[in-house]
Formats: C-alpha cells, structure tokens, sequence
C-alpha cells in the first residue's frame, strides 16, 4: 500500500506542477496576476494598462505592501 500510496502522490504532483513556473529562487509557484498599471505618457494623460505579472514569495510581500518593481 505504500508504495502505491507514493506512486499516486508522486503522480498528482506531476500533474498538478504541469505547466506551472516554479521560481529557482524561492522554490514557490509563480503565480499569475493581473494588475493594472498606469504609465503616463510624457505630458498629460494616463493610460491604464493591464499587465500579467509572475507573483511567487519573492515580490508577493512587496506587492501586498503596494510597492512598484
Ligand atoms: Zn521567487
């Protein structure tokens, strides 16, 4: 049973990281994240722009905290 029970395990984490990034750094799924982003153009207006953005355990806390990177 065990061996079986390590099989499945080593199974469904396979499947489950498929098509994940894992940053090298922290070993944590970078997730994607949708912000928006507004970036003035020199002068007068705003354009708001969404953007997808990998989120893992080294930025998460600077973006929780609202800080640009
Ligand atoms: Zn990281």
């Amino acid at each position: 049973m065990g061996k079986a029970k390590t099989f499945a395990a080593k199974l469904a984490r396979e499947t489950s990281t498929e098509g994940k990034v894992i940053c090298p750094v922290c070993n944590t799924e970078r997730k994607k994240l949708k912000m928006i982003i507004n970036k003035k153009k020199s002068g007068d207006s705003w354009s708001p722009k969404y953007e997808y953005i990998r989120v893992c355990k080294c930025n998460e806390t600077d973006l929780l905290a609202g800080k640009k990177f």
